[in-house]
């Protein structure tokens, strides 16, 4: 049986290292890690940091001892690998409490060394009030400046998932903060427009959020504060004094041993493997943060540091190592954040990266209750859909609320996966009763709206061509006036409830292009269908004034 040599003990590595005693009981398995933890649940360091998980030791999932009691894996703790020879097949590993070093021979080697937080050259970056967040010893320092520092306001960098999570720990412990982000918008994975709840959201909590604004230097003074401050500048020449820093960019594949060792890298910086998980080295495999890996949709190769694709490609590494014949089949990107009282869910591909590629879309928006809205506790589940308007495969889906988010998106990374088209996903039967859904699911309900565009029987018009309306079209807004009172609405607008729609349309005129909206889209589909079969010329907004006011946010 082989020898089977892991580098990383933590989701990829100990995956793999679990599945591979499942398999074989005679296969020798020592795994390598470079801290005092193995398999602690990195996702869950945020959540210790605001309170939400009191338990320190909950975070640590498995011991060495655990592990070698339950897996009989030989596990190697403040052990660094150094060096890969790959003509000897052997490891040289670094020894860190005793400063010394060993060569360790292996049939199979399995990389799961993870990925390094990015911090960017700004000129002071390096001083004693700035962290990332990886492991549990950042996680330690941040709450021991917390706690001895009297921390007033700290300032948070990146609005990623990390940042995200960071920025809500320290409103949750009654800190002042402000959330950095150098783009147009929070959450990457969603559309501009589905991060307008985001931002709404973090502002009514009384974050400082400022898009738009990237950290270009920082100022460590010892002398204003007991244990100090910083002073960041800002890319809009603003200054903000602040007590800590937590950088949160973003995540670099950690590649240095697999490029020493003469490994092949993708063009992206992840090390490149093949389905089974083997670099260029068939006796050497690599999984999780550190690799590239397929994209579901577009076949191209990406970098999506998650947990679920880690602990996959662990488990179908470890089935090759011993000699079965399993493959990755790519990464849909499947994320989920909570942004204090909402989800924000995506899977699949986003608009921006399907018109960065080329790839041809269309998408549809539905705004409508979490479960029946006579029912207490409906929320609205705001979700959009891409899909290629020919063959109707669907491409990703997004969602925002605070309620039936991630099943939503769960059945969406299902349905992707299995290849579904819209026609189908109209078809799909989900559960309803009152408290749980609805009788046409938000899901079915995109799928209709989706199957019109697709049929002709809806002609769209999106939120980001309303402000570019031309004099040969005109502006028609179906809702009730008080609800435009109430909610607002757009400019040059004139108003026709739908319910008076029938017996005013004469007001309209018959040579221009009516552009309808309401509130989510519904009544809009309703008076649209009116029009067109009166003869009109008409466009019926899609999500409605709702996606029209977030995108905006
Ligand atoms: P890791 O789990 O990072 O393990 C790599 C290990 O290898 C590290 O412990 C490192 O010390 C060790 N190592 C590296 N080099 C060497 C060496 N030369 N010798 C010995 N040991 C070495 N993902 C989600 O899907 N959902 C979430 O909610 C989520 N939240 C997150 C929150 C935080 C704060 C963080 C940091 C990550 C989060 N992630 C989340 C990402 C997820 O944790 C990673 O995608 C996943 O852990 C990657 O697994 P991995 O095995 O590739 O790397």
């Amino acid at each position: 049986m082989p020898k089977i040599v892991i580098i990383g003990g933590v989701a990829g590595g100990a995956s793999a290292a679990a599945r591979a005693r499942r398999l074989s009981e005679t296969a020798e398995i020592i795994m390598f890690e470079r801290g005092p933890f193995i398999s602690f649940a990195n996702c869950g360091l945020p959540y210790h940091i605001s309170g939400d998980i009191k338990d320190r030791n909950k975070l640590l999932l498995q011991t060495p001892e655990s592990f070698l009691a339950r897996f009989n894996v030989d596990v190697r703790t403040m052990s660094e690998v150094i060096s890969i020879d790959r003509k000897n097949k052997t490891v040289t590993v670094h020894t860190l409490l005793d400063d010394t070093q060993y060569t360790e021979s292996y049939d199979f080697l399995l990389l799961s060394p993870g990925a390094n937080p990015i911090i960017p050259p700004i000129a002071g970056i390096n001083n004693p009030l700035t962290y990332s967040l990886r492991n549990i010893m950042d996680m330690d320092r941040i709450i021991q400046t917390i706690e001895n520092n009297k921390i007033n306001h700290a300032t948070v960098v990146g609005g990623g998932f990390i940042g995200l999570e960071m920025m809500e720990a320290f409103h949750q412990r009654g800190i002042k903060t402000t959330l950095l982000e150098r783009s147009d918008q929070v959450m990457m994975p969603v559309d501009r427009e589905m991060a307008g709840f985001a931002h709404a959201e973090i502002r009514e909590k009384g974050i400082d959020l400022r898009l738009n604004t990237a950290l270009t230097a920082v100022q460590f003074s010892a002398e204003t504060k007991i244990n100090g401050d910083l002073t960041l500048s800002l890319s809009n020449g603003d200054s903000l004094k602040t007590d800590m820093l937590i950088m949160a960019i973003g995540v670099s594949p950690e590649t240095q041993l697999a490029k020493e060792a003469g490994l092949d890298i993708g063009l992206i910086g992840g090390i490149k493997t093949n389905a089974q998980m083997q670099t260029s080295d068939p006796a050497i495999f690599a999984v999780g943060d550190a690799i590239e890996e397929t994209d579901f949709v577009t076949q191209q190769q990406t970098v999506i540091p998650l947990a679920g694709p880690a602990n996959r490609q662990g488990r179908i590494a470890a089935n090759n190592m011993l000699g079965r014949h399993d493959s990755y089949q790519g990464t849909q990107g499947t994320s989920i954040c909570k942004v204090f009282d909402l989800a924000i869910a995506a899977t699949g591909k986003n608009e921006k990266q399907l018109k960065r590629d080329g790839i041809r879309f269309e998408k549809v928006y539905v705004h409508t209750a979490s479960h029946a809205s006579y029912y207490p506790g409906a929320e609205t589940v705001s979700f959009k859909m891409l899909f290629d308007p020919i063959t109707g495969k669907i491409l990703g889906a997004q969602a925002v609320g605070k309620d039936g988010i991630d099943k939503r998106i769960d059945i969406m990374a299902v349905a992707q996966r299995a290849g579904m088209t819209v026609e189908q996903l109209q078809h799909i039967e989900l559960t309803y009763a009152p408290p749980f859904g609805s009788a046409k699911d938000v899901i079915n309900q995109a799928a209709f709206v989706a199957n019109n565009i697709i049929n002709g029987d809806a002609t769209p018009i999106h939120f980001d061509e309303i402000d570019n309306l031309t004099d040969t079209q005109l502006l028609l807004d179906v809702r009730n006036p008080g609800e435009l009172k109430t909610q607002g609405y757009i400019d040059n607008a004139i108003n026709i409830p739908v319910d008076e729609l029938r017996h005013r349309m004469h007001e309209l005129p018959k040579d221009k292009e009516i552009v309808v909206y309401c509130q989510v889209g519904l009544r809009g589909n309703v008076a649209y269908r009116q029009l067109v079969n009166n003869g009109f010329k008409a466009r019926n907004l899609i999500g409605g004034y709702r996606t029209y006011q977030y995108s905006k946010k």
